[in-house]
């Protein structure tokens, strides 16, 4: 029996793995030269592989049902068992587990290694796969000219379009549109965003804890921000990403305190001789309280005394709620994820297998689902590398 996995990348390379006890041959398909070249840059070049905090509602999809289902599986809360199957040792910081090496291109090639190693795995590397076709109970896989036929094939392609400058989306998911299968809306995420006439540009470089969300959305995204030439980045705005919408946004730059504590606070400090600044230096660094200051026209030798309930009304709000506008994701080449994806309605969310294709399974990020940044998408890639691993072990049995 044969096994094709299509896509050398986390999930791939992930499916291979779990698949080494199986009694079939296992054939993993790469086009590019470097296995697992976009694993080897996860996590600062760390590797980010999980999150202690972890639920559904970190994770994005058009069909929210079907998300929830598929998070239903046992291997959420049992991820980490995952990893220690797949030999990744990691530590924790704060919620993150990150490789212990702290090299991701080391991590990966001991996982190539380890598939080297399996009896029944064979590594095809520079072979992209064209075509795919149904014969019988079997699909013929077509690549250089070439033929191959296979009983269950994995499709762990991916979503990126620039990162392997695979051509566009029609290229991408080639694989899945040939076999029927329909590809939801399509989008770069985590990504940094870029704003026109950056009003930040003279501060770039500068972080700070902040909040930014939709303007008169519920939904806010809390972390780090930077400053950068061109708008902000940084967790909080990777992560704002996924659900941005528009072309304006709202951002916040104290966290930790609400708009009426904040008022509290600074008007008890009325009395003496209380400077604005030494207040503000409380929540954010010099230059970005001073770029408060100045937008509001508050003098850096200002106390609190000497601010009007006008100027006092405009920094609260410029604080708490500025409107960005102008604002943009950045493309493929600078995201780390692609939300949409083959439509999780065509795929059975339970065992990663096609609805449309017996003997066609999807993991990883060419499926219609996407999670924040913080290890949430290698531990999708494990998650439905397992599912659809488990079920082809299931067929044989
Ligand atoms: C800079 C950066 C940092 C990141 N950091 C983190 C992090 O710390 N934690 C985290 O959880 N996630 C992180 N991510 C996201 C994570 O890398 C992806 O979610 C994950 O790699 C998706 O794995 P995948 O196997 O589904 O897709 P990919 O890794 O994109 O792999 C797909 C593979 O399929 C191959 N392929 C495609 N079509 C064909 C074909 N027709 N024939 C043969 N081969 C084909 C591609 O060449 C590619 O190698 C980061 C991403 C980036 C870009």
């Amino acid at each position: 029996m044969k096994i094709a996995v299509i896509g050398a990348g986390a999930a791939g390379i992930f499916s291979a793995i779990f698949l080494r006890n199986f009694k079939a041959e296992i054939h993993i398909f790469e086009q590019n030269e470097i296995l697992g070249e976009k694993l080897r840059l996860t996590g600062g070049g760390r590797m980010n592989i999980t999150n202690k905090r972890l639920s559904a509602a970190d994770y994005f999809s058009s069909e929210e049902r079907l998300k929830n289902n598929l998070l239903k599986t046992r291997w959420l809360d049992r991820r980490e068992e995952l990893f220690d199957e797949l030999g990744i040792k990691y530590k924790w910081e704060e919620n993150r587990a990150i490789a212990k090496t702290e090299n991701a291109v080391r991590e990966v090639e001991r996982l190539i290694r380890a598939i080297k190693k399996q009896r029944n795995a064979f590594i095809r590397e520079k072979i992209k796969i064209s075509d795919i076709q149904k014969s019988g109970n079997k699909y013929l896989l077509k690549f250089d000219n070439k033929t191959e036929e296979f009983e269950f094939v994995i499709i762990a392609t991916g979503g990126m379009l620039k990162l392997h400058d695979m051509g566009g989306r029609e290229d991408i998911y080639k694989l899945p549109i040939k076999l029927g299968h329909t590809i939801t809306k399509t989008r770069p995420v985590l990504t940094p965003l870029v704003i026109t006439n950056n009003p930040f540009k003279q501060i770039a470089g500068l972080s700070f804890k902040g909040v930014i969300k939709n303007i008169g959305s519920k939904e806010e995204f809390n972390g780090d921000i930077l400053i950068t030439h061109l708008g902000i980045s940084g967790p909080a705005v990777l992560d704002f990403s996924s659900v941005f919408e528009g072309s304006s946004c709202e951002l916040g730059f104290i966290s930790g305190l609400n708009e009426n504590q904040f008022k509290d606070e600074f008007w008890k400090l009325r009395e003496g001789k209380n400077y604005v600044r030494t207040f503000l230096h409380k929540f954010m660094p010099k230059s970005l309280y001073e770029w408060h200051l100045k937008k509001c026209g508050i003098s850096t030798e200002s106390t609190i005394a000497d601010v009007n309930k006008e100027k006092f009304n405009n920094l609260l709000s410029n604080l708490y709620r500025l409107v960005l506008s102008g604002v943009q994701r950045m493309d493929y080449s600078n995201a780390w994820t692609t939300q949409g994806g083959v439509d999780l309605k065509e795929i059975n969310v339970a065992t990663m297998e096609s609805k449309l294709n017996p003997h066609i399974f999807f993991a990883g990020e060419v499926v219609d689902m996407n999670g924040l940044c913080g290890g949430y998408n290698i531990t999708f890639a494990a998650i439905t590398a397992k599912i659809a691993a488990e079920a082809i072990l299931n067929y044989s049995k």
